[in-house]
């Protein structure tokens, strides 16, 4: 008997807006996330020194928001926590030129510019984007540098997703109607990369997570999926979620059964754990 449709497997941009999509189609949603809630002002580090509240490697005791994931010649960085990537991004939501769509492998498959455009402005109404009311020193000077370089029209500001409203100011939900949790004005710290400890930033469970759970979808933090086993072969009668707890030592395990599996748990987490199912448990499934 299967307890939920749907599964997700992590909880960053790929796994909020499919636990939003599939709410609100009446699906019964269940997000597995192995990094922690950030919630408060508190739970966020104050400083990249801090590294117990900044790095995720918990078998060394760091509970953080941000991973290094180390590979041969390059380091990937990603976000662990309720939000995934949301927590530690820049919040910059630029949308490719036409050049892009035109260009290498986009270019005559199909009209992507004008195919992809209303997706782009929903998923920027969703995450609150605005460009960036200010001109700071840095700005500044990109664009002093532009214009020495006679190519001053290729300088603009950069939409983000953040509320700024008015500095240190919280009012309620600017964005849903009233459905969405109160926001505040940025207060421009800068500190986007370690997580908002101001309610500014425009992080996933503000958005597309809050108003999945209104609809009944579920949260469940701190477990890490590790296998995915079809009940049938083919997975057509559905597939047993294994996780275990991520932070403690001894790592208690637990199981849910669902119908369908969303794997989003970011490049570092869905290839890493899809490679070792298709030779495991998925390898009678078509991947
Ligand atoms: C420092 C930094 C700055 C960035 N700035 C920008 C920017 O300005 N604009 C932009 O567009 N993009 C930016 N990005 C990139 C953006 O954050 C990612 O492209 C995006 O988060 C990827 O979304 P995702 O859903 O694929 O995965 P993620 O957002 O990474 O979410 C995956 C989640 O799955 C969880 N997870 C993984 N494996 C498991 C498992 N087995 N069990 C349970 N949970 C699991 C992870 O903990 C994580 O929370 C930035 C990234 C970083 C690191
Ligand atoms: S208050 Fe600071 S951390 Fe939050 S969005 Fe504004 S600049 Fe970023």
């Amino acid at each position: 008997m299967n307890q939920y449709d749907y599964v997700i497997i992590g909880s960053g941009f790929g796994g909020s807006v499919s636990a939003l999509r599939l709410s609100e189609k009446g699906y019964k949603v269940l997000v597995i996330e192995k990094g922690k809630w950030f919630n408060q002002a508190e739970d966020f580090p104050k400083t990249n020194w801090n590294l117990r509240k900044w790095m995720w490697l918990p078998g060394l005791g760091l509970q953080g928001l941000f991973k290094m994931t180390l590979y041969r010649h390059v380091v990937a960085l990603s976000g662990v926590g309720v939000g995934g990537g949301s927590l530690v991004y820049a919040n910059t939501l630029p949308v490719p030129k036409s050049e892009f769509f035109n260009s290498g492998h986009w270019k005559g498959l199909s009209d992507w510019e004008n195919d992809l455009k209303p997706y782009y402005e929903l998923a920027k109404k969703m995450l609150g984007a605005e460009r960036h009311p200010y001109m700071s020193r840095n700005d500044k000077a990109m664009l002093q540098m532009a214009n020495e370089m006679g190519s001053d029209v290729t300088f603009e500001k950069t939409d983000v997703a953040v509320h700024f409203g008015k500095i240190g100011m919280t009012v309620p939900d600017p964005y849903f109607d009233g459905k969405g949790p109160d926001r505040t004005g940025c207060n421009l710290c800068g500190g986007c990369m370690l997580g908002c400890r101001y309610n500014a930033k425009n992080t996933l469970d503000k958005n597309y997570l809050y108003l999945a759970q209104q609809l009944g979808a579920q949260i469940l933090a701190e477990k890490e999926v590790y296998d995915v086993v079809p009940v049938q072969d083919d997975g057509s009668t559905g597939y047993t979620i294994h996780f275990k707890d991520s932070l403690s030592w001894f790592s208690a395990k637990g199981k849910i059964n669902a119908k369908g599996v969303i794997f989003a748990g970011g490049v570092t987490g869905t290839v890493r754990l899809l490679l070792k199912l298709k030779t495991s448990s998925l390898k009678t499934c078509q991947i």
